[in-house]
């Protein structure tokens, strides 16, 4: 049984060839928008809908497979890494996003002093600003 599978049973979900794809494209790291994901299943899988793909991201997000987070200014994305409520820094240059973990310790994100009686589960952090590429880029434009 592939990972992917497994994943997939784990969650009680049924394995479908779609879920497969998508489960192995996400599994390749990255924050990807639906129409690359869409790109790379339909190189594993003859024809499938971007519908479809929405429709299986939404299930493997309900199940807690995948993460769903949409920066200011950018179309949705999705990645594997999930249940971890990691952080995003996110290039204001290029839109390039990278992970960062929560900050534990004393202060976690998800144990605020006053939830005002809310049951907290996400805490949406976003870091902005440039990253390498872009800094260089600035630099030599100077
Ligand atoms: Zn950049
Ligand atoms: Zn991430
Ligand atoms: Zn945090």
């Amino acid at each position: 049984m592939s990972r992917a599978e497994e994943l997939l049973r784990s969650k009680g979900l049924r394995v479908t060839r779609p879920r497969l794809a998508v489960l192995d494209v996400l599994a390749a790291g990255g924050h990807l928008e639906v129409e690359e994901i869409t790109r790379q299943v339909r190189e594993r899988l003859d024809s499938v809908s971007t519908q479809a793909v929405y429709d299986v991201l939404g299930a493997l997000s309900r199940a807690g497979l995948s993460r769903r987070i949409e920066p200011a200014g950018s179309p949705a994305r999705f990645e594997a890494r999930a249940g971890d409520n990691h952080h995003h820094v996110v290039c204001r240059g290029c839109g390039d996003i990278a992970d960062i973990d929560c900050a534990v310790g004393s202060a976690p994100c998800l144990d605020p002093d006053t939830a005002h009686g809310f049951e907290v589960d996400e805490a949406e952090v976003t870091f902005w600003g440039l990253c390498p590429t872009c800094q260089a880029r600035r630099r030599a434009d100077v």
